[in-house]
């Protein structure tokens, strides 16, 4: 599959197999509250203190640094059980929290990156996809696998056969369907009769989810699904479509933006020019003069606490966009929108505005700004 991946790499984002994206409905109203918590999840792939580094081949020695700088900055590595838990609400976690995650299977996993894992105490997670296991060659064993848990590793899915699912989606809804039943079952039920326990996490090759696989993940009961687009996890974020900061062998910048959490001090030059210190009247989302790294961001103002809304004169504007189709949840009072065309230029502006039931505009205008960290948001697919 590693050719695969270099292909993917090599290619134009626009020519991959990325489906379009579908409309995405009003998010759901959050479960639990956001408790404040961010979690940086991390995705590595294969190890080599030898090889020419690649985008997905680390050195190990670079790892094992990565690994200490975690700990020397006190940043605490758990459990992807926790992660479930917090989430879930049922556990508070500290903030800042890291979880290790390691696709695919290569078994450089465990020569390489386990020992320093184990040295370190840290827990990790494999998202294993059924094809590979005892592939032969650069593959894990099941053995090897079975002495990891021993350790410190869970085990998720990364499908059956790592296929994308462009060709699939393109022959119809019941090719399509089927396509997604095989991956999301048989690899579930091939890694929970080989490695024991519940895997109720998956990680989408290639970071690519469309929304027919949401139902369908519901069923096959997995809980936590991960893309490969960069940013921090709070405890509201779509379980369907968690992010996760890939680490590239060559690219240092994603390592250091993933366990740095001061977003607006750690930007080149602090606050830009474009964008003063601001406040809004209501909680929006990113925040107000915010340094983000993904460019697809969710875009979305609480406005729980407007006195005499009328959501039909709701309107929200972006620039570089216009006017776009937000969409206002009457449950939670949220007024957001999924920005679907990834974003261009490094600062984003947005207007929000409404009448009351008596045709009046709101006191302070609701307009905010953030920005777009240029080189993180350049992350090629997994
Ligand atoms: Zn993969």
């Amino acid at each position: 599959m590693k050719f695969a991946l270099l292909l993917a790499l090599l290619l134009p984002l626009h020519a991959q197999e990325v489906p379009p994206v579908a409309p995405v409905p009003a998010p759901p109203p959050p479960a639990v509250p956001d408790d404040g918590v961010r979690v940086s999840v991390l995705g590595y792939h294969d190890f080599s203190e030898t090889a020419s580094e690649t985008e997905m081949v680390i050195r190990t020695s670079k790892f094992r640094k990565q690994m200490e700088s975690i700990k020397n900055a006190g940043l605490p590595v758990i459990p992807m059980a926790d992660f479930q838990a917090w989430k879930r609400g049922e556990k508070e976690i500290a903030d800042k929290s890291i979880v290790i995650t390691i696709d695919d299977g290569w078994k450089a996993v465990y020569t390489d990156a386990y020992p320093v894992l184990k040295e370190f105490g840290f827990p990790f997670t494999l998202f294993l996809y059924k094809n590979y296991v005892d592939g032969g060659g650069k593959a894990l064993t099941s053995e090897m696998v079975k002495e990891m848990q021993k350790n410190g590793a869970t085990v998720g899915s990364h499908s059956v056969s790592h296929s994308y699912p462009g060709p699939y989606r393109r022959k119809g809804a019941e090719v399509y369907e089927k396509f997604i039943r095989t991956e999301f079952g048989d690899s579930k039920r091939f890694l929970e009769e080989k490695f024991g326990g519940r895997v109720t996490t998956y990680a989408y090759p290639g970071g690519i989810h469309t929304a027919e696989m949401d139902p369908l993940a519901k069923e096959f009961g997995y809980e936590h699904l991960f893309t490969v687009l960069p940013g921090k996890i709070r405890r509201t974020h779509d379980d369907h479509r968690l992010p996760r900061y890939i680490i590239l062998g060559t690219r240092d910048r994603v390592f250091e933006l993933a366990t740095g959490f001061n977003e607006v001090a750690g930007a080149p030059g602090g606050h830009s020019p474009e964008i003063a210190p601001q406040s809004t009247p209501y909680p929006v989302q990113p925040e107000p003069g915010m340094v983000i790294d993904s460019r697809l961001p969710l875009l979305s103002a609480d406005l729980s606490t407007v006195p005499d809304l009328d959501p039909k004169t709701l309107s929200m504007k972006v620039g570089g966009f216009g006017e776009v189709p937000a969409v206002f949840d009457e449950q939670t009072k949220s007024y957001s929108w999924q920005v679907n065309r990834r974003l261009r230029s490094p600062a984003c502006q947005v207007a929000v505005s409404w009448l009351d039931s008596k045709g009046k505009p709101p006191e302070v205008p609701l307009r905010w700004s953030f920005r777009i960290d240029a080189e993180a948001a350049y992350l090629p697919v997994e």
